[in-house]
């Protein structure tokens, strides 16, 4: 569902993703783990087109992000096939970055009127359906300032997945969190992985990588180091930079 190669992406002279090669399955989740200015989030924000690459090839759903190919050369995306293309990617950030002025709900129903063109009465059964899936049936009046940071996390997921998407991206999802509120996301985005979403997550939650994913991605210096089965990797990485982190965060 997602393929990279040799993706390349600098800002100004500093190249933070200099070769990064991926392929996550249909219905893989997969946990990327790094070094603090390591480029995860960069990475996301390339998958979800918030960033432009410099190089490489980024293609979801079998698409090149931002391009269309015909026949034997490249043509950028224009605006409106962009936004549909990026539909089917969701992403979670740790800042939740829900809009305050709107409740719950109509947070989740905007983009599915807006962009998707869905009818009003469509978009709120489909929100009120979520938020009973993300565990808040009956918050659906709330501004984001009446909630939690894990409730308002809950909307955010539910807002991303009331578009559709074939991926979903989560950027430190619980980083931002108390942590008696942490479980409630993670049961969600647990959910969410036994559904069979395909999943990418950077997350300094060992439990979930070890429990949920089915690889781990070590990232560093602009590469990714180490591939492999989440409690081998955990247990036994074979790179010395790998070896080096988790000695650090374990
Ligand atoms: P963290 O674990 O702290 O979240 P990260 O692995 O997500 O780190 P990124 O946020 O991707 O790291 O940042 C990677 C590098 O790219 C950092 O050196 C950062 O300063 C730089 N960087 C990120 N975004 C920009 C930007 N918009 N302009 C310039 N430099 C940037
Ligand atoms: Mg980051």
């Amino acid at each position: 569902t997602v393929h990279i190669r040799k993706l390349v992406k600098s800002f100004g002279s500093h190249t933070v993703l200099k070769d990064i090669n991926v392929d996550i399955a249909l219905g893989e989740v997969c946990v990327l783990i790094g070094p603090s200015g390591s480029g995860k989030s960069t990475l996301l924000r390339c998958i979800d087109g918030l960033e432009e690459i410099d190089s490489g090839v980024l293609k979801v759903n079998g698409e090149h992000l931002g391009y269309a190919e015909v026949d034997t050369h490249f043509r950028p995306l224009s605006r409106i096939e962009r936004r549909r293309q990026r539909t089917q990617i969701g992403m979670v950030f740790q800042q939740f970055n829900l809009f305050p002025n709107l409740t719950a709900l109509e947070n989740i129903t905007v983009g599915q009127t807006m962009v998707k063109k869905t009818s009003k009465s469509e978009a709120r059964e489909r929100a009120l359906e979520l938020l009973a899936r993300v565990g808040l049936q009956g918050h659906d009046d709330h501004y984001p300032i009446q909630l939690s940071g894990g409730q308002q996390q809950r909307v955010a997921i539910a807002r991303s997945l009331a578009m559709d998407p074939k991926v979903m991206l989560f950027d430190e999802p619980t980083s931002a969190l108390d942590p008696e509120l942490v479980g409630d996301v993670l049961d969600v985005m647990r959910q969410l992985a036994d559904d069979g979403m395909t999943m990418l997550v950077t997350t300094h939650e060992m439990g979930f990588a070890r429990e949920v994913a089915n690889s781990l991605l070590f990232m560093a210096d602009g590469y990714i180091v180490e591939r492999g089965d989440p409690r081998e990797v955990l247990a036994d990485p074979k790179e010395a930079r790998t070896k080096q982190f988790l000695k650090k965060v374990l």
